[in-house]
């Protein structure tokens, strides 16, 4: 694999005197346009074609219509430039060149397929045609060159099918209907048992089927096939499956599909040709080994639809031992090439090995773990490398719950199936993917449940616990799809006699009706008709100590690839926890630091809110004071435990920030409560207190609480909460120092715009941590700063920074003051936003780069030159996500703070964007 790709500009080489753009990138005769380094213009698919030809292997020639193509078919409201038209003509004929066939030709006819193919893989969500070529003529030229009627007329019979419902939009059924008719007519049963006078029949009724449905005969000219086929494929980029994937994975809609035209290659010519798909190792657990399924005398998409159960790959070793042998050894070599698992495609014509694809593939967050891991161990990869094969958000799937095992193993298994994609499921039986969806709207969990899934199935996919298909093997596209969502799937379980119409299925004698509960392990594949309690996962019983770690691989596994993160990543990570038990669990996950603790979440301890209310509804300072006093003994306990478990990480503690009336109960419920005493009769101290609360909410009322008295404004009208916080916070630390533990803290004044309102509070902080030292004859170390989440905070942020020794930007906020999006309340129209592509991303989850992201390195810029020592982080929920996690890193900021379960999130996306620009393509 080692020559060099020549990237040549055949376009320009054949006019010389243009400046044309070239669109179109031949591949063939061990020698390519493009390579593995040009995803972005010719698609995985594209880009995996051309590095395989370039290093001598055996790939179909072909060429790939750029994915500049689509965009300009879209701009250019669905036609194509006549000059690309050319490009793609003269590609054609090199084409036919390199294949020693020619379109159309009614003695050696080449065919061809036409294939989409995007940057990102969107399994089974485009279209595809093959046996592109083929009419009237040139189906009796492929007969006699390949003295083969049947299957010379089983192909065009698929082609123009495919053709029909594909270009022409004419249904599936009305083409599965006529092949019925003659299967029925001539008393078989499999599409195999026709022979070609079957065939020619089915063929003419296929093209009356296009000629009633589509008003238009079946085109017998191949360049027009071709040209429909190549933008009927540009179509498919925006079909509704295709948009809904897009969505849900966050893939631009500008980047456009490229279109592959390849020179066909059969796997149905009959005993001794197949196709199949493979991994270089398991998708799902990761193990080394060669995983796949092929069928004999079949083409690509009948492995992938899951209508036949293929063989398992290693079958292939008795069938055709010497393509098998060659099979392993190209894979082998792909996979140490691209230092990465790949996922293939293969066809063998009589024998004869051809590569149809190769790719990264893709793997449950479970095997992600294992192979990053056996990778370094085999010396595949550099520990560096390794980080670099990991989605971060896929470690989320090894913290999901799998069952209790005591009670999984007291239940027998219904059926088993196989097991696609690991992990715990367990639901109510849905038998489509909008009942999953309806569902799941009112709250409930379900399983869906299918004969086998198809692409359209994807959004009730999206939001089941697991997927649970009578057929199809581990490279369906259930499985596929599964996978990839890191949702527990089994396929294949065949036993399931399911009727999707009655909305049932039987299996082991019972019958399960829509709603009824089943639970099942992805891992094991076995089926269970019941629900199944859950148990944390194997990560979290280690890290709460009920595993001990060297009983768990995945754990240790996990751990170490965290550990070479952790080496390479420049921003700190750490977490936002509010109690010392949130504060444990961190710590076990990695974080060294609290970002920010919310220490009203405090006054909701047991116990505490009826203290919080005196404090509230005191009609004097001193009354107030005197409930702060009750409260202080609680909250320093909670910061002891917090800074405790932190064992002397910085921990970073904000005063108050709500409006009050969120400690208050509901106006309207007190209303009502003081109804009903009034209509009872009652006239005690009950009703007085009510009232007296009622009073008090209505004067707390405020038509924007957000925008409201709360933040640094509290502080400011209340300076005694921010002296007893304060108290408590200091007194707490100086305990711990005296025990050992020197712990520095963090306070921080939350919604700060102006600098005098940092100036008042800090005052007060100082103030009282000077009291408390003196008192507690020691010195420690503390630090006073403050949120940044009002956009004047940023653009003042050189005043703010003469005060603060600590900036935390607090993205929640400031994303919300920045759109004056409401944070409650926009996800109502947010949907709407993005459905309509006003915003790709919501940004309360994925950081603004553009608006809020600006103000954050005015922000960073601003803040450093007032104080150049001064540590900055952030602390909103973007925290923790990965694209975030990037931003933050080329901001500058010092460290991100996410919630403790995405920690392990932020500490791999953090050493991947310290990565990003020196590794990787
Ligand atoms: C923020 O605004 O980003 C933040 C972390 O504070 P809160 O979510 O508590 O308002
Ligand atoms: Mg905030």
């Amino acid at each position: 694999m080692s020559k060099k790709p020549a990237v040549k500009n055949a376009a320009a080489k054949s006019k010389p005197s243009s400046k044309a753009r070239k669109y179109v990138y031949f591949f063939g005769n061990g020698k390519a346009d493009g390579n593995r380094h040009m995803k972005d213009l010719l698609g995985g698919k594209g880009s995996g074609l051309a590095e395989m030809t370039n290093a001598g292997l055996p790939v179909p020639p072909g060429f790939t219509i750029s994915t500049e193509v689509c965009n300009i078919y879209y701009r250019e409201k669905a036609k194509i430039p006549s000059a690309i038209d050319r490009e793609i003509e003269e590609n054609l004929r090199k084409l036919e060149k390199a294949a020693g066939a020619t379109l159309g030709s009614t003695e050696n006819p080449l065919l061809v397929s036409v294939r989409s193919g995007a940057k990102f893989s969107m399994p089974g969500m485009m279209d595809t045609i093959l046996n592109l070529g083929l009419n009237d003529d040139a189906v009796e030229g492929l007969k006699s060159r390949t003295q083969n009627g049947r299957f010379a007329f089983d192909s065009y019979r698929r082609f123009i099918q495919m053709f029909g419902n594909v270009v022409l939009e004419v249904p599936k059924d009305a083409f599965e209907h006529e092949l019925d008719a003659v299967k029925k007519a001539r008393g078989t049963k499999l599409d195999t048992d026709l022979d070609e006078g079957s065939l020619r029949e089915v063929v003419e009724r296929y093209k009356k089927v296009v000629k009633d449905r589509a008003k238009r005969e079946f085109p017998q000219d191949p360049h027009i096939q071709l040209t429909m086929s190549r933008d009927a494929v540009f179509r498919s980029w925006m079909n509704a499956r295709a948009i809904e994937y897009r969505r849900i994975y966050d893939i631009p809609d500008d980047i456009g599909t490229a279109v592959n035209v390849q020179m066909m290659v059969f796997g149905n010519t009959g005993a001794r040709s197949g196709t199949g798909v493979g991994f270089t190792r398991n998708p799902a657990t990761g193990a080394r080994e060669f995983f796949g399924e092929f069928l004999i005398n079949a083409q690509g998409e009948d492995v992938v639809s899951g209508v036949r159960t293929p063989q398992p790959i290693r079958e292939l070793e008795q069938v055709m031992p010497k393509a098998y042998k060659q099979l392993r050894e190209i894979t082998t070599r792909l996979e140490k090439h691209y230092k990465d698992v790949q996922d293939f495609e293969f066809t063998i014509q009589d024998e004869r090995l051809f590569m149809l694809q190769t790719r990264s593939g893709k793997r449950t967050g479970y095997a992600a773990i294992m192979i990053a891991s056996d990778f370094v161990a085999e010396k595949l990869v550099t520990p560096k490398e390794a980080i670099l094969l990991v989605d971060p958000e896929s470690l989320n799937q090894l913290l999901a719950p799998g069952f209790d095992r005591d009670e999984w193993e007291k239940i027998p298994a219904a059926t088993r199936g196989l097991p696609a994609s690991p992990g715990a499921a367990s639901g109510q039986v849905v038998f489509s993917a909008d009942h999953a969806v309806e569902w799941v709207n009112q709250g409930k969990q379900v399983i869906l449940v299918r004969r086998e899934t198809v692409p359209d199935d994807i959004h009730g996919m999206f939001v089941s616990q697991g997927i649970l298909t009578a057929t199809g093997g581990m490279t369906s596209h259930a499985a596929v799809v599964g996978r990839q969502m890191g949702k527990p799937s089994i396929v294949g379980a065949g036993a399931l006699e399911i009727d999707e119409s009655r909305r049932q299925f039987r299996v082991d004698g019972k019958t399960v009706r829509e709603g009824d509960y089943i639970s099942f392990d992805g891992l094991s594949g076995e089926v269970k008709i019941a629900r199944v309690a859950s148990k944390p996962s194997e990560i979290l019983q280690v890290l709460n100590g009920t595993l001990a770690a060297k009983k768990s691989g995945i754990y240790r596994r996990f751990e170490k690839l965290l550990s070479w993160a952790d080496k390479v990543r420049r921003l700190g990570v750490y977490a936002n926890a509010d109690l010392p038990d949130q504060a444990e669990l961190a710590y076990a996950f990695g974080a060294r630091g609290i970002g920010l603790c919310r220490t009203e979440h405090m006054f909701f301890g047991e116990g505490r809110i009826p203290i919080v209310q005196r404090m509230i509804l005191a009609d004097s300072e001193a009354d107030r004071r005197k409930a702060l006093n009750e409260l202080l003994p609680l909250q320093r306990d909670d910061f002891y435990g917090v800074f405790k478990a932190m064992r002397g990480c910085p921990v970073t503690i904000r005063t108050i920030d709500p409006p009050l009336h969120e400690f208050l109960p509901k106006r309207e419920d007190l209303m009502v409560d003081v109804a009903r005493l009034e209509a009872a009769g009652q006239t005690g101290t009950e009703l007085e207190e009510k009232k007296r609360l009622l009073a008090r909410v209505e004067q707390l009322h405020e038509f924007n609480p957000m925008l409201g008295h709360r933040g640094v404004r509290l502080g400011i009208t209340y300076p005694e909460i921010t002296e007893m916080q304060t108290r408590a916070i200091i007194e707490a630390a100086c305990r711990l120092n005296k025990e050992g533990i020197k712990i520095a803290p963090e306070i921080m004044i939350p919604l700060v715009g102006l600098v005098k309102e940092l100036s008042d509070q800090k005052a007060i902080v100082d103030r009282v941590a000077a009291d408390v030292m003196k008192e507690q004859r020691i010195t420690i170390k503390y630090l006073v700063g403050t949120m940044i989440e009002i956009p004047r905070g940023c653009i003042v942020a050189d005043q703010i920074a003469r005060e603060a020794q600590f900036f935390s930007f607090g993205t929640n906020d400031l994303t919300q003051l920045t759109f004056g999006f409401s944070r409650d309340d926009s996800g109502k129209f947010l949907k709407i936003y993005q459905e309509k592509k006003i915003l790709e991303k919501d940004p309360f989850a994925s950081i603004d780069t553009e608006g809020v992201g600006d103000l954050v390195r005015l922000g960073v810029e601003r803040g450093r030159k007032a104080r150049p020592s001064l540590k900055i982080g952030i602390c909103g929920e973007h925290g923790g996500d990965p694209a975030s996690v990037h931003f933050f890193h080329n901001a500058g900021l010092d460290y991100v703070s996410a919630s403790p379960y995405r920690v392990p999130v932020a500490r791999l996306a953090a050493a991947q964007a310290a990565l990003s620009v020196k590794v990787g393509d």
